[in-house]
């Protein structure tokens, strides 16, 4: 399944409730769902990681919707490689911790 195909899949079964719910509260629960792949990646079990990984790919399919952004068109600022060096790998020194 592309992505194009995936987000639409997303609008198809949640549009709906989406708007209803709005953008601020949807963004919550994509918030909450981070967390929850947050706990998963801590625990390590394959099949909660897998959940996750869909859960908020799914969440960030439905904020994408509510905004009209097409993720496919998205990403490609990632098609010539590093978005900033454009090199594949990526050349860029990692930033230097802020805290
Ligand atoms: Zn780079």
């Amino acid at each position: 399944m592309h992505i194009q195909e995936f987000q639409a899949l997303i609008k198809a079964i949640y549009h709906t409730k989406d708007s209803q719910r709005g953008l601020d509260r949807t963004f919550v629960w994509f918030v909450e769902e981070v967390g929850e792949l947050a706990r998963a990646l801590h625990r390590g079990n394959r099949q909660d990681l897998e959940e996750e990984f869909a859960d908020c790919l799914a969440w960030l399919a439905t904020l994408a919707n509510l905004q009209g952004i097409d993720m496919e068109v998205a990403i490609r600022k990632y098609q010539q490689g590093c978005s900033k060096c454009h090199a594949t790998p990526c050349t860029c020194g990692e930033p230097k911790p802020t805290v």
